[in-house]
């Protein structure tokens, strides 16, 4: 059974923030408007974050860091949620199911990554984006709770093609739409548990951290920091 993670490197990533546009358009997310995104309630399953880095004599820095949601092997967010609407399957993707969510927003303040999502408004989409739909995601009502999926209907089309053939899903066969597009190959996508897939190997190197590691939430986004790269690590 996989386990399907993400490593992020960040010594590669350049903040040009293609992943989000191909996340925005892959999973049909709403665009706030101005009244709303004024009052911070935009909508970005995926987002690329400033973070100060303080260094010696006053010297610092700013570092630009991708944060989709963690898919964290003990998360919070499921402890939480009165309704089950949220889950974690047995692959370790932290579901959302979004016609049983109630909106009390409980996964919300018990998310430490702040990676989830309230839909203040009935979507708004500018016109000439509305037959650019992904007919594969659906289309979420006001006032339910959203979050990044691993582009989970992505997964559910690997799985039934290499169910028919009778073989396990291959690596790279499922990937999310943030990792296909990242141009300078700063994501990369797979299964932690197979120790020959690019995902676990990176996921061992020396560079490897995790965000907020002491909270105990195990995610399955691992990040790679500064140091020399090499593609057998
Ligand atoms: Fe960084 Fe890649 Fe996202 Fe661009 S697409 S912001 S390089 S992770
Ligand atoms: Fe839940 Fe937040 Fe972890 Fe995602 S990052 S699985 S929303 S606790």
């Amino acid at each position: 059974m996989p386990r399907w993670g993400m490593v992020i490197d960040l010594d590669r990533c350049t903040a040009c923030q293609a992943c989000t546009i191909a996340c925005r358009n892959e999973n049909n997310i709403p665009f706030a408007g101005p009244d709303h995104a004024s009052k911070g309630r935009a909508i970005f399953w995926n987002q690329v974050l400033p973070f100060k880095e303080e260094g010696e004599q006053g010297y610092s820095r700013i570092r630009f860091t991708p944060l989709p949601c963690m898919h964290c092997d003990r998360p919070s967010c499921i402890k939480v949620c009165p309704v089950r609407a949220t889950y974690k399957s047995e692959e370790g993707i932290v579901f959302q199911i979004f016609a049983r969510c109630i909106g009390c927003r409980l996964c919300m303040c018990a998310c430490p990554y702040s990676r989830r999502f309230y839909n203040w408004s009935k979507g708004h989409w500018p016109e000439i984006m509305q037959s650019a739909f992904n007919p594969d995601v659906s289309l979420r009502p006001l006032g339910v709770v959203e979050k990044c999926t691993f582009c989970v209907h992505r997964w559910q089309k690997a799985r039934e093609k290499a169910r028919s053939e009778d073989r396990p899903i291959r690596e790279g066969e499922y990937v999310t739409a943030c990792v296909q597009t990242c141009p300078a190959k700063a994501r990369y996508f797979g299964d932690l548990d197979d120790p020959e897939s690019m995902v676990s190997k990176l996921a061992r190197s020396r560079r490897a951290f995790r965000l907020l590691e002491e909270l105990g939430t195990h995610p399955k986004v691992i990040y790679l920091g500064e140091g020399e790269w090499r593609e057998d690590i």
